[in-house]
C-alpha cells in the first residue's frame, strides 16, 4: 500500500528531465465524528497509510506546471495570471498555489508531479491529501516554514473557496499534524487536538462499498444548508448559543417549533454526535473497545436515520460487519452516500473478518468490496521531518 517514494521521483525525472525535492501527505479515516467539524465540534479522526507523493523542482520560465502521474495529464500556467477554477484534478493543487499568493509567499516557476494511492473519492480525503503534499511541496520549493495550523487551514481555504467544495477543517488538519500510532481528537472550534493511543490489540479496517451516489454533492450541500439553518435558530432563540456544538438536546427540543424537521434531525445528529466523540475519547483512553464500538455504531444509526446521509449498501456493509466476531464497531466514514465504512476488529480476527465481509457483502450486492486493515499513519510535517532526518 505504500507510494513508492523511488517511483514518484523517477516519475518526475521522465517528465521534466530533472531531479526534485520529494514531499508527501497521507489520506485519513475518520473514527468517529462524523458532520461536526464545520459547526465547531469534535471528531477523531488518524491518518492512514495512503499517500500521495509531491516532487518539485524549479523552472526559469515563471509557470506553474502540475503534472498527476496517476492522470498522465498535466496543467501548466503563468503564476502571474492564475486564473479560477477550471472544474479540474488541477483544482485542487492550483488552490493551494492560490491561497499561498494570498498569503505574500513568493513562489517562483515549479514543476510539480503529483502521484498517490488513495482511492479517489471514497470518503478517505484524497483531496487534502494532495492539498496538503502540494502544500508541502510549494512551501519547500519557496523555502519557507509556516505552522501546521496554518498549512491545513490555508488548505481547507484552496479546497472551500477555490475548488469550491465544502468542508470543515478536519481532513486538512489530521493530514497535516497527525502522529504514527495515534488518533486525534481535535476541538474544530480551537483547533487544540490530543494525540490518543489505539489498543494493540485491535485494528481498524476500511471496507469500501465502491458505490458512490449521484446525490453526494447536491445533498453535501443540502444538509449543511439544514444544519446551519438550525444553528441560525439557536444562535437566535437560547443565550450562550454561537456554535451548534454549544447546544444541548433541551436547547434543541426548546426550539422544535421554529425549525423545519429536517433541520431538527440534522442538529439532533451533530449534537448527539458530539457527545459521542467525547465518549469515544474515554473509552480509548480506558482501552474499553467494547464502549467505543458501541458509540461507532451508535453513530451509524444516527448518519443514517437523523442525517439521512447513509445508504442501502452501506448500511449492508455495516450489518455484515456487526455480524462477524471479534468486531467491535462499524460504521459509515467520511461525508455520506457511499464511500467507505470504518470497523474496529481484533487482529487475530482481521484476516476472517475481511474475507467474510467481502463473501457476505458479494451475496448481498453484487458488488467486490476492497479492504484495507490500515495503520494510524504520520501526518505530512512529520513525514517531512522524517526524510530530513535520514
Ligand atoms: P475524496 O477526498 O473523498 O477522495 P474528493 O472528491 O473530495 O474525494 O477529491 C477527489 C479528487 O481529488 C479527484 O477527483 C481528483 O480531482 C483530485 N485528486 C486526488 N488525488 C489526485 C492525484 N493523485 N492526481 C490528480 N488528482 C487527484
Ligand atoms: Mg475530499
Amino acid at each position: 500500500m505504500r507510494v513508492d517514494d523511488e517511483q514518484a521521483l523517477r516519475a518526475h525525472r521522465q517528465r521534466f528531465d530533472r531531479n526534485g525535492q520529494l514531499f508527501s501527505a497521507p489520506a485519513r479515516v475518520n473514527l468517529i465524528g462524523e458532520h461536526t467539524d464545520y459547526t465547531g465540534g469534535f471528531v477523531l479522526p488518524m491518518a492512514i497509510d495512503f499517500r500521495t507523493a509531491a516532487v518539485v523542482s524549479p523552472r526559469e520560465d515563471g509557470r506553474a506546471v502540475f503534472y498527476s502521474a496517476n492522470f498522465e495529464e498535466e496543467a501548466s500556467f503563468e503564476i502571474a495570471s492564475l486564473g479560477r477554477a477550471r472544474g479540474e484534478w488541477s483544482d485542487y493543487p492550483a488552490g493551494v498555489l492560490w491561497c499561498l499568493l494570498q498569503e505574500g509567499i513568493d513562489v517562483g516557476g515549479f514543476s510539480l508531479t503529483l502521484m498517490g494511492n488513495v482511492p479517489l473519492g471514497a470518503g478517505l480525503s484524497s483531496s487534502a491529501s494532495i492539498e496538503v503534499a502540494t502544500a508541502m511541496a510549494l512551501l519547500g520549493h519557496a523555502g519557507v516554514t509556516l505552522p501546521m495550523e496554518k498549512i491545513a487551514t490555508l488548505c481547507r481555504r484552496a479546497e472551500n473557496e477555490y475548488v469550491g467544495a465544502k468542508s470543515g477543517i478536519m481532513d486538512q488538519f489530521v493530514v497535516t499534524g497527525a502522529v504514527a500510532h495515534r488518533a486525534m481528537l481535535l476541538d474544530c472550534r480551537s483547533l487544540e487536538f490530543e494525540l490518543l493511543p489505539l489498543p494493540e490489540q485491535e485494528r481498524v479496517v476500511i471496507c469500501n462499498s465502491m458505490v458512490k451516489h449521484d446525490v453526494a454533492a447536491g445533498e453535501y450541500g443540502d444538509r449543511s444548508d439544514e444544519v446551519e439553518a438550525g444553528q441560525a435558530v439557536l444562535r437566535r432563540e437560547r443565550k450562550g448559543i454561537e456554535l451548534l456544538r454549544d447546544a444541548t438536546l433541551e436547547d434543541l427540543e426548546a426550539c422544535r417549533g421554529k425549525m423545519t424537521p429536517e433541520s431538527f434531525a440534522r442538529c439532533r445528529h451533530i449534537i448527539t454526535e458530539n457527545a459521542r466523540v467525547i465518549a469515544a475519547r474515554e473509552a480509548l483512553l480506558d482501552g474499553d473497545m467494547e464502549r467505543f464500538g458501541k458509540l461507532m455504531v451508535e453513530a451509524h444509526a444516527s448518519m443514517r436515520d437523523d442525517f439521512a446521509a447513509s445508504c442501502a449498501e452501506v448500511d449492508t456493509l455495516v450489518e455484515i460487519a456487526m455480524r462477524q466476531s471479534g468486531c467491535f464497531g462499524a460504521r459509515i466514514t467520511g461525508g455520506g452516500f457511499g464511500g467507505c465504512t470504518v470497523n474496529v476488529v481484533s487482529v487475530e480476527k482481521t484476516e476472517q473478518f475481511v474475507e467474510a465481509v467481502r463473501r457476505e457483502y458479494a451475496a448481498a450486492t453484487g458488488i467486490e468490496a476492497q479492504c484495507f486493515v490500515c495503520e494510524p499513519s504520520d501526518g505530512a510535517i512529520a513525514l517531512a521531518a522524517k526524510v530530513g532526518a535520514a
